[in-house]
């Protein structure tokens, strides 16, 4: 059994030191010791946990609200008076075919639709000569689409390209592009035909995309082989210096990564460097190398990673 001052000079020999996250008054921007303290640990990390939360996808781009929703919902703004598409996905739509309507081009604005986006792609270009892995709430297959082998990735919340029994009575999922194709296609008066609406083939009853909006969100095999992943990756830190690089993780889910995050930098004394644009402070005392950088994700990115 090593003691704590062993396990902390074991985790930190060679890497660069920082200095311990000031708690207290909120800066207006990352000071440039942050910013040059944050670039030399991801320089020299060999072991990268990425954790990535709605901030990332919507700096990358998939913004759900203003010109992006207005352009893409024109029809269900008027008819229903939806203000973004945060909101929208718990709007009560009085039909199937009407929330079926809603949500094939929801999905398709946000995960069919986009191609590999560059903040993505850059993360990629970042990660993929070291050992990584990611956590993430989004749903939106980013990772996937930048080059992020699959099973370097737990997406907790589920996969807006898949479908699954609302009451979750089975667990299989269901690829759902084709299907969103065709309902866009066949969209009037924000309503797809009665004949397009899914139906879950066990139970009979309503289908819904893979999103952990209720307890009856799917965690099938593959899903907690994912789980598995995550936990041993966490598991190795103990005696692999690895630093953790969180992403535009608000305060919607906290309990999912940002706050195990402060948790596992200060039990290994693993640096944690957290980009946000609304609220990068480090609250637990004990992280005593953490590098807090509040600013558009997209825009500190490249002060980070340029100098590969
Ligand atoms: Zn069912």
């Amino acid at each position: 059994m090593t003691s704590d001052k062993e396990q902390e000079r074991a985790v930190t020999a060679g890497a660069p030191s920082c200095s311990a996250a000031a708690p207290g008054v909120l800066p207006p921007g990352p000071a440039s010791q942050d910013v040059e303290c944050a670039a030399a640990l991801l320089r020299d990390a060999d072991r990268v946990l990425v954790g990535a939360g709605a901030g990332l996808s919507a700096a990358a781009g998939l913004v759900y609200e203003g010109e992006r929703f207005e352009r893409n919902f024109a029809p269900f703004i008027a008819m229903y008076g939806l203000t973004d598409m945060y909101t929208a996905g718990f709007y009560p739509f009085p039909s199937e075919e009407a929330r079926w309507a809603y949500w094939a081009r929801h999905v398709w604005t946000n995960r069919h639709e986009p191609p590999a986006l560059p903040l993505y792609q850059a993360l990629w270009e970042y990660a993929r000569d070291r050992d990584c892995f990611v956590v993430t709430t989004n749903v939106d297959g980013q990772f996937e689409k930048a080059g992020f082998p699959p099973e370097r990735v737990f997406a907790t919340q589920g996969d807006y390209g898949l479908n699954q029994c609302a009451r979750g009575c089975h667990d299989t999922l269901y690829p759902n592009r084709a299907l969103a194709a065709e309902m866009i296609a066949q969209t009037e008066d924000c309503l797809v035909p009665s004949a397009l609406v899914p139906r879950c083939p066990v139970c009979g009853g309503p289908m819904a995309v893979h999103l952990r909006v209720d307890g009856h969100f799917v965690e099938n095999v593959d899903w907690h082989a994912a789980q598995d992943r995550y936990l041993r990756f966490v598991e190795d830190m103990r005696g692999r210096p690895t630093v953790l690089l969180e992403l535009g993780v608000g305060w919607n889910t906290p309990g999912i990564i940002r706050l195990p995050f402060e948790a596992l930098a200060r039990a290994f004394y693993a640096p944690l460097v957290r980009l946000n644009r609304d609220d990068a402070r480090i609250a637990d005392a004990g992280v005593r190398r953490g590098v807090e950088l509040q600013g558009d994700v997209a825009a500190l990115w490249p002060l980070l990673a340029g100098a590969e």
